[in-house]
C-alpha cells in the first residue's frame, strides 16, 4: 500500500464530494514507524467484522503486507468460520462532526500481527452503530456521480 500518516486528509483515490473530511487511518508501509499499542479484544473483533463484511473501494489486485518480519503477507481474517482475504479493499466509517475514516482492510492484520494501534478516535468510531453501514454499492454510486458532475458528457 501507499503510506499515509494517521489522520492525514485522504488522497489515495478520488474522494466523493460528499466526504470533505475523509482521513487516512492505518496506511502503513515498510520504512515508516508503526504506532504501537494494545487494542482490546472487543475492538479487535469489531474490526474483524468490518474488514470482512464492510469493504468499499474494492480493487482487482491484492496488496500484501510489506511490514518487516510479516508472518502472513497475504493476510486473511476469519469471522464466523469464513476465511476472508484482506488487501483489496478499504473500510470507510463515520466519526464525529462530519469526519470519516478510510482504512485499508489490512488494518485488521496490522493490529493483530504488528501491534499497530489506530488513533483513539478511530477505535471509538468502529463501535458506532453506523460503522459498517456504508457499502460498496453506495461507494460506487458516489464515485460515478462525482465523475458525471466533473465531466458532464
Ligand atoms: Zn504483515
Amino acid at each position: 500500500m501507499t503510506y499515509f500518516a494517521d489522520l492525514a486528509p485522504y488522497s489515495y483515490s478520488p474522494v466523493p464530494g460528499s466526504f470533505p473530511k475523509l482521513l487516512h487511518v492505518g496506511w502503513l508501509e515498510a520504512g515508516h514507524a508503526v504506532p504501537a499499542g494494545a487494542v482490546d479484544a472487543e475492538s479487535t473483533d469489531r474490526l474483524a467484522r468490518l474488514c470482512a463484511y464492510a469493504k468499499v473501494a474494492v480493487t482487482r489486485g491484492r496488496y500484501r503486507c510489506h511490514l518487516p518480519q510479516c508472518p502472513t503477507p497475504f493476510a486473511t481474517v476469519v469471522v464466523d468460520g469464513d476465511d476472508i482475504g484482506l488487501g483489496a479493499a478499504e473500510i470507510w466509517l463515520p466519526g464525529p462532526g462530519g469526519v470519516w475514516y478510510a482504512a485499508p482492510d489490512l488494518i485488521y492484520h496490522y493490529v493483530t500481527e504488528h501491534d499497530y494501534r489506530p488513533p483513539d478516535e478511530f477505535l471509538v468510531a468502529i463501535h458506532s452503530e453506523d460503522a459498517g453501514k456504508f457499502t460498496e454499492t453506495e461507494w460506487r454510486a458516489l464515485i460515478r456521480a462525482d465523475r458525471a458532475a466533473q465531466d458532464p458528457d
